[in-house]
């Protein structure tokens, strides 16, 4: 991938057209100081750019999304000024563009079923280093899948292939080797204003669509950064990593790239990634609490 190809496409989309963003949670728990950061970023990344922010709601995981932290997160960020354009995009009510997606990487033969469950792949992994074996992991921390085979016996595996829902994996090292070279993308968080070179094969071969859901994470993401036409996609430094797949896939599909601008992210006191389940750094419990938007800001140390 020629990097010149990104910042060519960026800037002059940038001339010609206003710059979009977009704030894209999961209505899975409620919104806390994290996803405040990163929505005022967008906010005034749209604002100092001329450019247009949609929301996105990430809701494919059906069996954790609740349209009650839908509600939640529209109150949330209007109650904080961020102001979003409408019609809002529900992942839910688009599995149909992620399956296109899918069958498309499948043609490309790049697409693998896989029956070991994470929590097989786990024990797996502990088994192993527990017996002075280190496993390998994916910058999330999470061990790699190994192949079933590598966990399980032929006749389960067989079995299981027959019997039960599969998951569909991206054969990562094949996809790569189809493109020749890892793509790179713009990144202006950090500090940065360059190109990073993606490291798929860091991740394995990740989920494509799991055995209850569709899709996942990462397919989806891609296919609507690109049906949304983002030219800038801001979000927090947990993601940075993922932008590897995420940009594999999106040379994959032939869809464009967006910049990227990960932000820092707002720690708990051991210096933990904020959760949704601690109610002390929930929006909606410091609003119930007293706290002003104003409050917000500077408690995360967002200045205008
Ligand atoms: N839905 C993801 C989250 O709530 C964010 C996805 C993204 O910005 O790419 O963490």
């Amino acid at each position: 991938m020629n990097p010149d190809a990104i910042n060519r496409t960026s800037s002059e989309t940038q001339m010609s057209q206003p710059r979009l963003f977009r704030f894209a949670p999961s209505p899975n728990g409620p919104l806390h100081l994290g996803h405040a950061l990163s929505a005022l970023i967008n906010r005034k990344r749209a604002d100092e750019t001329g450019g247009r922010l949609l929301l996105r709601i990430e809701d494919i995981d059906t069996t954790r999304c609740r349209p009650e932290h839908e509600e939640a997160i529209f109150r949330d960020l209007d109650w904080l000024g961020i102001g979003w354009e409408t019609p809002v995009r529900r992942q839910s009510e688009h599995f149909d563009a992620y399956r296109n997606a899918l069958m498309r990487l499948d043609a490309m033969n790049l697409v693998t079923r896989s029956v070991a469950s994470r929590r097989e792949i786990r024990e797996a992994a502990a088994r192993a280093a527990a017996a002075g074996n280190p496993w390998p992991r994916d910058p999330d921390g999470a061990p790699l899948f190994p192949g079933d085979a590598a966990i399980l016996d032929d006749a389960e595996i067989r079995r299981r292939l027959q019997d039960e829902p599969q998951a569909l994996r991206l054969d990562t090292k094949a996809a790569l080797a189809r493109l020749g070279d890892a793509p790179r993308w713009h990144e202006t968080g950090f500090g940065y204003d360059q190109e990073i070179l993606a490291d798929p094969l860091g991740w394995g071969d990740v989920v494509l669509a799991r055995k209850e859901i569709p899709t996942s994470y990462l397919l989806s993401v891609v296919v609507d950064d690109a049906l949304q036409d983002i030219d800038e996609v801001v979000r927090g430094r947990d993601l940075y990593h993922a932008t590897s797949i995420h940009r594999l896939l999106q040379e994959l599909l032939g869809l464009p790239a967006p910049d990227y601008r990960h932000h820092r992210l707002i720690l708990d006191e051991e210096g933990r990634k904020l959760s949704k389940s601690i109610a002390s750094t929930g929006l909606a419990s410091l609003r119930e609490a007293g706290a002003t938007p104003a409050d917000i800001r500077e408690i995360i140390g967002f200045e205008n």
